[in-house]
């Protein structure tokens, strides 16, 4: 008889993303082994919920059994540890689909990216969350026999693998409902076959978890001894933890929780739970992650956000209750508000939804408020993960963006390091007397904003800018015009004015001068033509000839670069060009007599300037040869 034809039983190959963190894991996380038990629990109590959800519109799938839990056992003999529970379970397309491959897009290039370097794959590995596939760092091989909810007993499957590139799966018959793990220990995991080990795990990290965990235990005679009979006793505390009062939680069991929503190794870097009573009925358990998943850029990034109602789990990646530049936040809600058969489409236009969203937004920059106040170092940790993403805020959050701005971070002269560490309120602390604009610069770099030309009066007059240099920066610049009442101006702009920090004796000089140098600006006005907006002079500049700004409306060369990367067509920019009449060379063109000779100086200058403006030239032959030219004379 062929067992293939009788059970339908076939070998398939993992995926090649699965082989990888198969091996990896292996590798990686054996000083940790004890997580497996963490995430199989976890994967119980998730498919609990999903019984549960299913239930409230079929309450057949429960075959008269709704005391869901997870059940641990063991033979020391056989040296195997069996996880089960009475969850939804997986049918044969589910086992394929979930215990084969890993469907998230953008895994391959995640495992492409890991280093050599296995202490670091092993918090990468923990950000990826390793889930069901954690049993093999304890095991050698798995057998997983389960029947989905709502199937006859014949209609069960069983998968089996020693993880290393294939496994089987046939169809099995199966009494009860849910999915059962046997994990044939390894040789250096047998400490695992142990009351005591199991319980001291469990309470670890599984005490939170809203269902019960039980572990068989034999009964002992008057002498101590085992006998035959035995019992389920539960060893968890099996109560939801946000359920709990906040005063009976402690840190521990925080965080342990937050391993379990999560799917994160790591610890958070802080979280707000909150019960409120009113007009919204509601828990949140927010957390803020420590590092930053490792597919937060990706397009179709999931929310980290469950939504429970009535205690009773809904979906997962509810993102209708986050923005989404704080897509980084984890964790929960629970609404007594919203009805059991609430759906993603009810979601989408719903009161509670909105006043829910708007409350832990609220909810998750307080929290960050606290956190800049109160522990710096912390913050700026938050910032290097989340920074990105956080200046998404001012764009998308109307309502919230004085908020927002004010957990902004940026680089600036004052500190005169790339770490973006300074927040506009303390640069507001630190602006002059008789300053009333926020002054900054955005560039490709921090070198190239750092070494400006544009700085040179700052510096010298002792004000400080913000520097930018990130790829967003300009774009959010579109969004944030003041902060605190005082409003922003970007020093490339013609709209500059620092008069305010003359004497009415510099005032003077410069009028004279500019007099002097009308003609001059006219050359070149003449020479020029239309490749310039305007010609006039600036007495902004000190060692730098001359340089290019844009006018305050009209699109500046940063964003100009973003459009292009972007695919889009950007309007050509129109630059003003401004030439430093105190400059030797400056002087050395205004004294030339000869109008060809006059118009390579001319070349040389715009070019040198749009070079620190835009890093490159459209036309750098006639660049090249005006500089010849000269240097030739
Ligand atoms: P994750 O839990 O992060 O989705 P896992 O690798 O742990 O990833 O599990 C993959 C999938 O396999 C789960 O999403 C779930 O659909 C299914 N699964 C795992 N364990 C169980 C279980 N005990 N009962 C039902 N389904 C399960």
């Amino acid at each position: 008889m062929s067992e293939t034809a009788t059970f339908n039983k076939e070998t398939r190959g993992f995926q090649s993303e699965v082989k990888q963190l198969l091996h990896l894991m292996i590798h990686s996380l054996y000083s940790n082994k004890e997580i497996f038990l963490r995430e199989l629990i976890s994967n119980s109590s998730d498919a609990a919920d999903k019984l549960r959800f299913q239930a409230l519109s079929n309450p057949e799938l429960y075959e008269g059994q709704a005391d869901l839990g997870v059940k641990l056992s063991f033979d020391s003999d056989a040296k195997t540890l069996t996880v089960s529970d009475n969850g939804i379970g997986m049918t044969r397309e589910d086992v394929i689909e979930h215990l084969g491959t890993i469907a998230k897009s953008g895994t391959a290039d995640f495992f492409a990216k890991l280093s050599e370097d296995q202490s670091k794959d092993s918090q990468l590995i923990g950000q990826f969350g390793v889930g069901f596939y954690s049993a093999f760092i304890v095991a050698d091989a798995v057998t997983v026999r389960t029947r989905a909810a709502g199937l006859t007993a014949d209609q069960a499957v069983q998968w089996h693998s020693s993880g290393e590139g294939e496994y089987t799966v046939e169809d099995i018959s199966k009494d009860s409902r849910g999915t059962e793990i046997i994990l044939h220990m390894r040789e250096d995991a047998l400490d695992f076959l142990s009351d005591w080990r199991l319980r001291d795990v469990v309470s670890k990290y599984s005490d939170h978890i809203g269902i019960p965990v039980s572990i068989w235990t034999k009964e002992k005679d008057e002498e101590g001894n085992e006998k035959e009979e035995g019992k389920w006793e539960q060893i968890n505390k099996a109560q939801a933890l946000w359920t709990r009062n906040k005063s009976e939680i402690d840190e521990e069991e925080y965080k342990e929780f937050y391993k379990h929503v999560s799917h994160d190794f790591a610890e958070p870097l802080v979280w707000s739970h909150n019960r409120v009573e009113g007009k919204n009925d509601y828990t949140s358990l927010l957390y803020i992650p420590s590092k930053a998943p490792w597919d937060m850029m990706n397009r179709d990034h999931k929310s980290g956000l469950k939504l429970y109602v009535q205690r009773v789990f809904i979906m997962d990646d509810a993102e209708q209750f986050m923005p989404s530049y704080l897509r980084f936040v984890r964790g929960l809600i629970d609404s007594n508000d919203l009805p059991l058969n609430v759906s993603r489409e009810i979601l989408q236009d719903n009161k509670v939804t909105q006043s829910l969203r708007s409350a832990c937004t609220k909810r998750v920059l307080t929290t960050l408020e606290r956190m800049a106040k109160n522990d710096e170092e912390k913050y700026q940790s938050f910032w290097k993960e989340f920074g990105l993403v956080m200046k998404e805020g001012p764009a998308e959050d109307f309502s919230n963006k004085e908020k927002v701005a004010g957990l902004l971070r940026f680089a600036s002269t004052e500190t005169d390091s790339p770490e973006q560490s300074v927040s506009l309120a303390s640069y507001i602390e630190r602006m002059k007397d008789g300053q009333d604009k926020i002054y900054y610069l955005t560039a490709d770099s921090y070198a190239a904003a750092k070494n400006s030309p544009h700085l040179e009066q700052f510096r010298a007059k002792g004000i400080e800018v913000i520097l930018m240099y990130d790829r967003i920066d300009e774009w959010l610049m579109n969004y944030l015009t003041e902060f605190d009442g005082k409003q922003f101006q970007s020093i490339t702009k013609a709209g500059l004015d620092l008069s305010q920090f003359e004497d009415e004796a510099e005032k003077e000089k410069h009028k004279e001068t500019e007099e002097e140098f009308k003609s001059v600006v006219e050359r070149t006005k003449t020479y020029l033509g239309d490749r310039v907006k305007e010609v006039r002079t600036t007495f902004k500049l000190a060692s730098t000839p001359a340089v290019v700004v844009t006018d305050d409306f009209e699109m500046g060369t940063q964003m100009a670069k973003l459009l292009e990367a972007a695919g889009q067509e950007a309007p050509q920019v129109k630059y003003i060009f401004e030439i430093n009449p105190d400059h030797a060379l400056v002087k050395r063109m205004a004294d030339e007599a000869d109008e060809e000779a006059f118009g390579r100086w001319v070349e040389v200058l715009l070019g040198q300037a749009m070079l620190a403006e835009r890093g490159s030239l459209e036309d750098p032959t006639q660049f090249v040869g005006a500089i010849n030219q000269l240097l030739n004379k």
